[in-house]
């Protein structure tokens, strides 16, 4: 039961042992090396269970082993408010210190000048509350057609706030043959018919 068993670089090993990690959680366990061998994952688990790194930590070795000058995003992360977007994205600065990769938070409450240079500037990855990247894809700035990994989190969430439609929107904007790694607490029936549409024979893990 240690990281090392769970196919991340050397890079990462180094990035989760400066984090303080000494034993992946049970969900990190299952969902990292689901996602480095391409699979999709659909993780019923709450915050607190360590979910955050089952899903940046793959996704960060999965990327750098790919181009090294993105000139459209590769990843997308989705949460539903601002403030789980910036902890998320705290958290990629932490763990992708080792790795050369670049990230724009897609928020609202802050001008869309800073983010659509940034955005120009060419970004790896996208962290994202669901209207605000709308907002920028409908002003025309944003290439969704090189994602290759998106992550839903907090789906249940998601739902609360009424932005199911959005997130299937977001889905068909997004290539077919993206791997779509998707987290839930709970699991209600519009949840599960999105799962159903849009996942492709998932590893399920809960926790
Ligand atoms: P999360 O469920 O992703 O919100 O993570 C909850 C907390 O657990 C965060 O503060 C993480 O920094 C911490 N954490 C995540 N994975 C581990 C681990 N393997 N060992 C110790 N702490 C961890």
């Amino acid at each position: 039961n240690s990281f090392e068993h769970l196919g991340l670089s050397a890079d990462l090993l180094k990035a989760v042992t400066e984090a303080g990690y000494e034993t992946p959680t049970p969900i990190q366990r299952q969902a990292i090396p689901a996602v480095l061998q391409g699979r999709d994952v659909l993780g019923i688990a709450q915050t607190g269970t360590g979910k955050t790194a089952s899903f940046v930590l793959p996704m960060l070795d999965v990327l750098a082993q790919g181009r090294t000058k993105a000139r459209m995003p590769r990843s997308l992360i989705i949460e539903p408010t601002r403030e789980l977007a910036a902890q998320v994205a705290d958290n990629f600065e932490i763990y992708g210190k080792h790795h050369k990769l670049s990230m724009a938070l897609l928020i609202g409450g802050v001008s869309f000048a800073d983010q659509e240079a940034k955005l120009e500037r060419g970004v790896d990855v996208l962290i994202a509350t669901p209207g605000r990247l709308l907002d920028h894809f409908e002003r025309g700035k944003l290439m969704l057609n090189g994602v290759s990994i998106f992550v839903v989190d907090e789906a249940d969430r998601m739902m609360d706030m009424g932005f199911i439609p959005d997130v299937e929107r977001i889905f068909k904007l997004l290539p077919s043959k993206s791997q779509t790694l998707f987290f839930s607490a709970t699991m209600p029936k519009a949840i599960k018919r999105l799962t159903d549409q849009f996942l492709n024979d998932p590893k399920t893990i809960e926790v």
